[in-house]
């Protein structure tokens, strides 16, 4: 059943685990979703950037549609519709016209008083039924289908201030996590615990992990029991759904596109097992 974003990480905060959100564009894509949601007993967020729905031609309402037509067919599941990175004001409003109930407006590459204008705006035009997600710092790393951007840590002080100003229902923080798993970040991200305490003790709301592919197992389960209540997942598990592809072109379209959905549920529902959302449904 559909729900609000919000109320599933409520849920997660209180239960001290994580929802993963996991990136689709394609009918195949949000079927893995729902496989593993039902086969783990676990909320899931369904998530898409722009930058991936573009190149497949697929528009928000397109997607928000597809979502809740297998919404219906796994009515136990609960999943929430969410915009991840949305670039600009302009894409955010898409979104929620396009039927998406949450969204992430990332201000991060802008000024700080931009960020808090925008995120203000779009607070209210979310309105009480929807959800929005910021940025305060910046992940950096590759990111909304740009290039590669430094990495700025979150500012606790910063953070505070933020939430006063903007009413973010939920902050994106960066602790040493970065987007993509090539250019000028290399290797596996370590993660600023301390900093994510500190994060954690000015802030009411909760924290959500971008750019956990490569995170080290036992860091992303430590960070979900510090606040961190929404864990964002693409790049590990497209690798492995194209290698899948690779690996079997010589196949019919029907069994090499049905195969890679099968392990990309299956690699879903590791994901569901390490956020400890499992069994949460
Ligand atoms: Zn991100």
């Amino acid at each position: 059943m559909e729900q609000k974003m919000k109320d599933l990480l409520a849920g997660a905060w209180e239960g001290k685990y994580a929802v993963p959100a996991i990136c689709v564009s394609n009918m195949e894509s949000v079927l893995a979703c729902f496989q593993a949601a039902r086969a783990a007993r676990s909320p899931v967020i369904i998530q898409s950037a722009w930058s991936e729905m573009e190149p497949q031609m697929i528009t928000y309402a397109d997607l928000a549609g597809l979502i809740r037509c297998f919404g219906a067919r796994f009515a136990e599941v609960p999943f929430a519709i969410h915009l991840d990175h949305g670039m600009s004001e302009e894409e955010c409003m898409g979104a929620l016209a396009g039927g998406f109930s949450s969204i992430m407006y990332d201000g991060s590459a802008g000024s700080y008083e931009d960020n808090v204008t925008v995120t203000r705006r779009l607070r209210r035009a979310a309105g009480a039924g929807g959800t929005l997600e910021a940025e305060v710092g910046r992940v950096g790393g590759a990111e909304g289908g740009g290039g590669d951007f430094e990495i700025v840590k979150s500012d606790p002080e910063q953070l505070r201030d933020f939430l006063e100003k903007t009413g973010a229902d939920a902050i994106a923080v960066s602790i040493g996590n970065f987007h993509g798993s090539h250019g000028v970040h290399k290797g596996a991200p370590k993660l600023d615990f301390e900093l994510l305490a500190r994060l954690h003790d000015v802030c009411g709301v909760p924290l959500v992990l971008h750019g956990a592919s490569g995170i080290p197992e036992a860091d992303v389960r430590r960070a979900v029991t510090m606040g961190i209540c929404k864990v964002n997942y693409y790049t590990q598990l497209y690798n492995v759904y194209m290698d899948c592809v690779r690996d079997n072109c010589g196949e019919t379209m029907e069994e090499c596109m049905g195969r890679a959905t099968r392990v990309l549920a299956g690699e879903i529902e590791k994901l569901m097992d390490m956020c400890g959302s499992a069994g949460k449904a």
